[in-house]
């Protein structure tokens, strides 16, 4: 029998591997890097760990978030959670912009709030320096700690373990994860005043589902790696718009080498992709609805070749996080130029579809007996609707197939 909720969450599919439980109580739950499940909480044995998951459970949003706690005015904040303004651009500092994932936006707006004393730390993820594989969530507090996590890490990361850190300090930070790490940074400080004091910005990046550890290793076997190589780095995206995938390792002469590089679009649509998580798939916030200010690509003007410039997507969802949008561009380290308040939807033209798949998705695990997020306030129904009649039956039919052919029921339990 699974006692404690957090246990729940990673057996029915729905944690999504923020971090958060474990960040908060890191002495009896602890994040666990699973080469198929992804990065998911264990909570240790005992009566005291069983209260702690119980409490930690109130920080868990992919067990369900709120979206009518959001300020909407219209449509368009209704699909994507709020936009009071968007822009395309990229960061000033040609270094940035260049190990950036898509124009390093995210790094350029970190650091400017560093420099600008409106934080004194920024929690990210970053490779481990010991195994390039995995990611650890670490703060940063200058330029050069920020650039260590420049880049997109197409892999399992629980940035919200930070939470533990940033709520024992005494100093404001910011904090930078994908979509559902940061709805669960906002459930935490929406529960704690003490905490949200401590968090004056969150930015999300656009995020489209992590692939497992299994898919790095795939991805390490197309760039003809040596299995059990010494990896010291493996790059996703970045170094150019959207850059090569690409490894060093060292040899059996102690040398290091550079593996070949892959396109983004091999890498990701022909190993990665295919990888992502159950949770992902079922997933209703790609794009960062409960950051102040959210960051993606712009395909709708797309990269000139697989290693452009960059340029960014940026998102103002907050009031602060659009004085600080604006106070960067003024102070000249982002440069960029209004986009519409449309502009999520002409740069991501499939993500509507996809959650009007999710809402198939959904009601057949509901139909099969099996929890779904307890999400609220998100117009899924409208996009289900909308779909062509081919992609509402493969929506369900293709769940069907899945749930049978995955044996989804059964409850998911993390390596140890
Ligand atoms: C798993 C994944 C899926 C993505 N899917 C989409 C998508 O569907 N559409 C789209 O437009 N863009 C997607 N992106 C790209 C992302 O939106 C770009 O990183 C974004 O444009 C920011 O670029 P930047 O150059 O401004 O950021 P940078 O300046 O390069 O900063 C990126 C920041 O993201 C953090 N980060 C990187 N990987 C992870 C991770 N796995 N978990 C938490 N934090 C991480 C880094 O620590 C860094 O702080 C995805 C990225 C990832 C990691
Ligand atoms: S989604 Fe986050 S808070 Fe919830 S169980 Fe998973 S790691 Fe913990
Ligand atoms: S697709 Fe959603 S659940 Fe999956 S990693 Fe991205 S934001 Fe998290």
């Amino acid at each position: 029998m699974i006692a404690d909720p957090i246990t729940k969450a990673v057996a029915c599919n729905l944690c999504t591997g923020c971090g958060a439980c474990a960040g908060a109580f890191p002495d009896v739950i602890r994040m666990v890097d699973d080469p198929l499940n992804g990065r998911r909480p264990v909570v240790a044995k005992g009566e005291a760990a069983q209260k702690a998951a119980v409490q930690a459970a109130s920080l868990c949003a992919g067990a369900g978030a709120d979206f009518t706690s959001l300020p909407r005015r219209d449509a368009i904040d209704r699909d994507w959670g709020p936009v009071l303004a968007a822009w395309q651009g990229h960061a000033a500092d040609d270094e940035i912009r260049f190990r950036g994932s898509s124009g390093g936006a995210v790094t350029a707006l970190a650091l400017f709030a560093l420099q600008s004393g409106l934080v004194q730390g920024v929690a990210h993820i970053a490779a481990r320096a010991d195994d390039p594989r995995l990611n650890e969530a670490v703060i940063s507090h200058d330029r050069a700690g920020l650039l260590r996590g420049a880049g997109s890490r197409y892999a399992q990361a629980s940035p919200a373990e930070a939470l533990g850190a940033i709520a024992a300090g005494d100093v404001p930070v910011a904090f930078v994860g994908k979509p559902c790490d940061v709805a669960s940074v906002a459930k935490a400080a929406g529960a704690d005043a003490g905490l949200a004091a401590k968090l004056p910005l969150t930015i999300a990046i656009f995020c489209a589902g992590a692939p497992n550890l299994n898919a790095t290793e795939k991805l390490l076997d197309r760039l003809e790696v040596p299995k059990g190589a010494r990896l010291t780095d493996l790059r996703y995206r970045g170094a150019g718009w959207p850059g090569l995938m690409q490894a060093r390792w060292v040899n059996e002469d102690g040398v290091e080498v550079t593996s070949k590089g892959i396109p983004y679009g091999e890498g990701w649509g022909g190993i990665l992709q295919s990888e992502r998580r159950w949770r992902c798939r079922i997933c209703t916030d790609h794009t960062g609805a409960f950051a102040d200010i959210s960051v993606g690509d712009p395909w709708h003007t797309p990269p000139a070749g697989h290693e452009d410039a960059g340029r960014s997507l940026i998102v103002a969802r907050t009031a602060r996080g659009l004085a600080l949008v604006e106070a960067a561009i003024a102070a000249g380290v982002l440069v960029a130029a209004p986009e519409g308040r449309d502009a999520i939807a002409k740069a991501q033209p499939g993500l509507a579809a996809t959650l009007g798949a999710v809402w198939g998705r959904r009601l057949v695990m509901r139909g099969a007996g099996m929890p779904v997020p307890a999400d609220r306030g998100l117009p899924l129904w409208k996009h289900w609707l909308a779909l062509p009649v081919r992609a509402k039956v493969s929506s369900v039919a293709g769940t069907v197939k899945r749930i049978v052919k995955t044996r989804l029921w059964r409850p998911v339990v993390v390596g140890q």
